[in-house]
């Protein structure tokens, strides 16, 4: 109680000090302002000056106070900045709807295979299309000026990559580039240019390290696991429109719409290119990883010690590392490559998937087929044509029914007719009876 009652007094203390403190301050600012330090300098000339005197001391210190404010402001991290970067796929022309639509034409072209794994899935950009999003993300990463220019590193990071290429069986087209951060990322985009950050480089190493980290990012590109990712956001987003908003016109321009639109989920103008790979993409860049490090000549324990680090950095990951918040947890993915690992002990071109894996692909493909011919068989002859057919037969009973019509009046007049000559008949006949 003491405490607050001492508390609040020193508040009042404070506030009347504050109002004096403001009070002699004007008390003294304003005579000066009006008649000048000596009291005789009472001249026009000479307010004006003092006044643009004031002035100017207040614009300085509004000035140093903004400065202090952006110098305080959280710097964003190479990362950061990284991960903000996007991509309209307006400006590069592609056009989801079109995209869509192909795939619904001719789907089973547009699944294809991840090497060694059995696995197929859709893919509905072409690679012109990818290269083209890839050219536009360097550019903007270009302009960030975040490149590390260093030789030792630049050296012993190419030399790696190339002894990885020289193993694969499609060559990526773009380069290695690295990032002057400590933070610890590395990433690929889908024509096979990888990013490895500084903080990564030194933290592994270990070239055989290095090796499984540079391996696992190619086996990102072999598997096209950006398309696929992209692909896989194409397709969602149709299935929610058009289950959620088109189809339906209760659901025209509701707030679900809105909230789908908050959580990201329109693609169609503007889209990050730094997807999180999925789960089972992740396992399979791993075991691939582990396999192009073994054949390039590494030493396949640089994979068990890259991943025991990566594990260890679990706890405290940053949002966007690649290589720790969007992947699995490091202990599982440890386990997996030591399974892959031995079995490349027994087999140098291992297959992963397993007959589960083909079993259901075969009945996604027997679904598909199954899909297409329904569809052949449901085809009817454009719409145009039937109106104008329904139109020609609505003419051609009306016409009947005209001619009907007609018939009945002509039969009606003859019958009337008839009538009314018996009745004249009739009528003469009793003239005739009359004049007898
Ligand atoms: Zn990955």
């Amino acid at each position: 109680m003491n405490d607050l009652l001492e508390f609040l007094w020193d508040c009042i203390k404070g506030l009347f000090r504050g109002i004096f403190w403001l009070g002699t301050l004007l008390f003294e600012f304003l005579p000066w302002l009006w008649n000048g330090s000596e009291e005789d300098d009472a001249t026009w000339e000479g307010r004006f000056i003092r006044l643009l005197m004031t002035l100017a001391g207040g614009v300085l210190i509004g000035c140093c106070l903004c400065l202090l404010n952006w110098a305080a402001q959280p710097k964003l991290s190479v990362l950061e900045k990284i991960d903000a970067i996007q991509v309209s796929f307006d400006r590069l022309a592609i056009n989801r709807k079109t995209l869509i639509n192909d795939l619904k034409q001719h789907p089973l072209e547009k699944r294809v295979e991840v090497p060694s794994h059995l696995r197929k899935r859709f893919l509905i950009l072409t690679d012109d299309q990818l290269n083209k999003i890839d050219a536009a993300y360097l550019a903007e990463i270009k302009k960030l000026e975040v490149g590390l220019q260093n030789a030792k590193y630049r050296k012993r990071a190419e030399g790696i990559a190339s002894r990885i290429q020289s193993v694969m069986e499609r060559k990526p087209s773009g380069t290695v580039y690295l990032l002057d951060t400590d933070e610890f990322q590395a990433f690929c985009l889908s024509g096979g240019s990888i990013m490895i950050t500084k903080g990564l480089m030194d933290q592994l190493s270990d070239d055989d390290e290095l090796a499984f980290v540079i391996g696992h990012e190619y086996a990102h590109f072999l598997c096209r696991h950006t398309g696929e990712s992209i692909t896989k956001g194409m397709i969602a987003q149709e299935f929610g429109e058009t289950f959620f908003f088109e189809e339906k016109p209760e659901n025209a321009g509701n707030s679900l719409k809105a909230s789908f639109a908050k959580l990201g989920y329109h693609y169609g103008v503007l889209i990050g290119v730094l997807l999180p790979y999925s789960r089972t993409m992740e396992y399979e860049a791993d075991r691939l990883g582990v396999l192009l490090m073994k054949r390039a000549g590494f030493n396949v324990q640089g994979s068990f010690k890259a991943m025991e680090r990566i594990a260890a950095m679990d706890q405290d990951s940053s949002a966007v590392s690649h290589f720790l918040s969007t992947h699995p947890k490091g202990e599982k993915r440890l386990d997996e490559i030591r399974e892959a690992a031995a079995l490349l002990e027994t087999s140098d071109t291992p297959v992963w998937g397993s007959k589960l894996t083909v079993a259901t692909e075969s009945v996604k493909v027997a679904a598909i087929k199954k899909w297409l011919a329904a569809r052949e068989k449901k085809a009817v002859p454009p719409a145009e044509e039937n109106t104008m057919n329904q139109t020609d037969k609505l003419k051609e009973k009306l016409m009947n029914t005209k001619n009907a019509a007609a018939d009945t009046a002509d039969k009606l007049k003859e019958k009337l007719m008839n009538t009314k000559n018996a009745d004249t008949d009739a009528a003469e006949d009793s003239d005739r009876q009359k004049q007898k």
